[in-house]
């Protein structure tokens, strides 16, 4: 088997060490297998996303000393395939439309008959339900004016989910990992699979390109463990295979805080202006080259 792994930033600000780490990651892994990296321009966010920042990702990975094939997948041309793909999902019966504003999902989430304390999943506070059990005419197309959530209870119907962790998760852990469909509805819901501004949403879209690039390893940071259960949900679902993960340490600056994208102290392009090189960047980080 030939490891592929991939680069997935969005370019929505300057890339900074986290991203620096998680790209030298992939891209080692890749080449210690002599395999293939890829980088892919996660940019459905269209109000977020600019041609400017996703150069500089371009001019920061070469000056890493990265390289990958051309021409890159950028997700903002790749929408016909994640249409699609809710378009199984909704066929199956498997999605509802959300018309939830936020206000709505903090007031309904912190009800009293919800338990009173509402729960924080990967994408924010678990959503109470509101719009599942709305009625709906059968046969019905898929809305395009609303939100569409996933109904986890629907796609879980007690089967068990699993997939390889090579890293070391939030919690440590490593080795075949099991999602259980308990946690899945209760601690992260019904997700939102298609936002309403943008037609899809990084869940999906992520799962439709690893897919596509037949990606073998994702190396991401350990922030996305509890993304990666929704994504092991999707894969099942649309009958896409698991890749293996490893999702590795967070780089936080000296306060123990993690970089944000604002955090241009951090900007691996401020460290460039001062002279650094990529193998400054790499000791930083404490990676040695493989
Ligand atoms: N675009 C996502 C990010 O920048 C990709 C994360 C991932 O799936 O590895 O956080």
């Amino acid at each position: 088997m030939t490891i592929r792994t991939r680069f997935a930033p969005s370019p929505t600000g300057p890339l900074h060490l986290g991203h620096a780490f998680s790209a030298l990651v992939a891209s080692d892994l890749a080449r210690q297998a002599q395999g293939q990296f890829l980088l892919r321009i996660e940019d459905i966010d269209t109000t977020r996303s600019r041609p400017v920042w996703e150069a500089q990702i371009f001019d920061d990975l070469h000056w890493l000393g990265l390289d990958w094939p051309e021409p890159v997948l950028r997700q903002s041309e790749n929408m016909a395939a994640y249409e699609a793909a809710l378009d199984r999902l909704w066929q199956l019966g498997l999605l509802y439309p959300c018309t939830c504003k936020r206000r709505d999902i903090l007031e309904a989430a912190s009800a009293p008959q919800e338990g009173g304390k509402p729960i924080i999943g990967p994408d924010g506070l678990v959503y109470p339900g509101t719009c599942r059990d709305k009625p709906r005419a059968p046969g019905s197309p898929r809305p395009r004016d609303a939100a569409l959530r996933l109904d986890m209870r629907r796609a879980v119907r007690a089967q068990g989910y699993d997939f390889s962790e090579t890293g070391a998760g939030p919690e440590g852990q490593s080795g075949r990992i099991s999602v259980h469909s308990d946690t899945l509805i209760h601690t992260i819901g019904d997700v939102v699979v298609s936002r309403r501004d943008m037609g899809t949403s990084y869940h999906l879209s992520v799962v439709i390109d690893d897919a596509a690039q037949q990606i073998t390893h994702v190396t991401r940071g350990a922030d996305l463990f509890d993304a990666t259960r929704i994504h092991v949900v999707l894969q099942a679902l649309l009958d896409l295979p698991t890749p293996v993960y490893h999702h590795h340490r967070l780089i936080r600056d000296m306060d123990g805080k993690r970089l944000a994208k604002r955090d241009d102290a951090r900007a691996l392009s401020t460290y460039r202006a001062r002279g650094l090189g990529p193998d400054d960047i790499r000791h930083m980080l404490g990676i040695v080259l493989p």
